[in-house]
């Protein structure tokens, strides 16, 4: 390793990630910012922002399989390994929907091949919802057996779910979760049942808002247990980013969280996470958010309408697919809208 980035590594604290034997950086870069729903940017850009992080010791990646980011991430690793930066430096998550086995068989081969890696750090059952995990025991075991035979060091699950995060715990095998945690609690869901949708005609919105406490339970049961702790949303898709600091203080100071994913696509945004972290952020520092609106991630929206009715400028309308879209023009950026929504599709990009 260079001496320079050998300074940066030093400067980021790590911390063991459960029983994995795996050390994770106390920040990761979320890659999905980089990808087709968000930023799209294009491989080479994108693999120089993420070498921009990884040279400032974020050296833990989350990436999916649905969010098409392999050959990016494959330009990045390549281009990290040709600046000098052995694999090992690098955790690299992923992620699959899989429920069958041969299903998350393929999506663990593919991502091998498609990010060119002989292992993968990290996999997990991508976004598992509540009553979900009995239903993807399949999965579960093709992943078990990806780490059995050396192509996965370990494996876990993701989700939005308080509930599912605390069975996590009791799972067997399961090294690690993934988990949706901020200081407002928003997007977070618990598993009990919740009722018919009014958007999409029967649809049915399987559960009910969840909280922070929950979620705050759940991940502390699965640290108890070993398990390798991450979040996710921090900042809530970017809703939370008036309030930065304050945002980044709750989810950076639970002793059960090893690594903060936070999704970045700017270097300002790399170096403001580093200042934080480094105690080195501007007492009045706030985020340039002037170049990003709010707008439906339809991956996710499964249009309810609860954002509709929330929008006192009647700004959101469904589009000919189904799903809400917001009306730029009419928008005046209260942010009412996304606390509204269910599922956190509403995301600032
Ligand atoms: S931010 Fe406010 S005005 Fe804009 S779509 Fe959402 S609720 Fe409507
Ligand atoms: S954006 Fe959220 S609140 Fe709006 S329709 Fe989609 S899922 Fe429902």
């Amino acid at each position: 390793m260079r001496a320079w980035a050998a300074h940066f590594f030093i400067k980021m604290k790590r911390t063991a990630f459960g029983k994995t034997g795996i050390m994770v950086p106390q920040a990761g870069f979320g890659v999905l910012a980089l990808g087709r729903t968000h930023s799209d940017m294009g491989c080479e850009e994108g693999a120089d922002l993420l070498l921009y992080g990884l040279e400032k010791g974020l050296s833990f990646f989350d990436t999916a399989q649905y969010y098409e980011e392999y050959p990016l991430m494959k330009a990045f690793i390549e281009k990290a390994e040709a600046s000098g930066h052995g694999r090992e430096e690098m955790v690299i998550c992923t992620k699959s929907l899989a429920e069958g086995y041969e299903w998350m068989n393929f999506a663990i081969d593919e991502a091998l091949k498609k990010m060119g890696l002989e292992y993968i750090d990290v996999f997990l059952m991508h976004e598992v919802r509540s009553g979900q995990l009995e239903e993807r025991t399949e999965a579960w075991q093709a992943l078990r057996d990806a780490k059995a035979n050396g192509k996965v060091r370990a494996i876990g699950l993701s989700t939005h779910h308080a509930d599912v995060a605390a069975k996590a715990a009791e799972l067997e095998d399961c090294d690690c979760v993934f988990a949706l945690l901020n200081i407002e609690g928003l997007g977070i869901r618990c598993g009990e049942p919740g009722g018919p949708g009014e958007g999409l005609p029967g649809y049915w919105i399987p559960d009910r808002p969840g909280t922070r406490e929950e979620m705050e339970a759940a991940l502390s049961k699965c640290h108890k247990a070993g398990l390798g702790v991450f979040t996710m949303k921090a900042l809530g898709g970017g809703n939370l980013i008036a309030g930065y600091r304050e945002a980044l203080d709750y989810v950076f100071s639970k002793p059960y969280v090893d690594s903060v994913m936070l999704g970045m696509s700017t270097k300002q945004e790399v170096d403001a996470l580093i200042d934080y972290i480094e105690g080195d952020l501007l007492e009045d520092y706030s985020p340039d958010v002037s170049g990003k609106v709010l707008k439906v991630n339809h991956d996710d929206c499964v249009g309810c309408g609860e954002c509709q009715k929330a929008c006192a400028s009647e700004a959101i309308h469904y589009a000919e697919n189904g799903l809400s879209e917001i009306d730029q023009d009419k928008c005046i950026d209260c942010g009412y809208c996304a606390y509204a929504c269910p599922v956190r599709a509403i995301i600032r990009v």
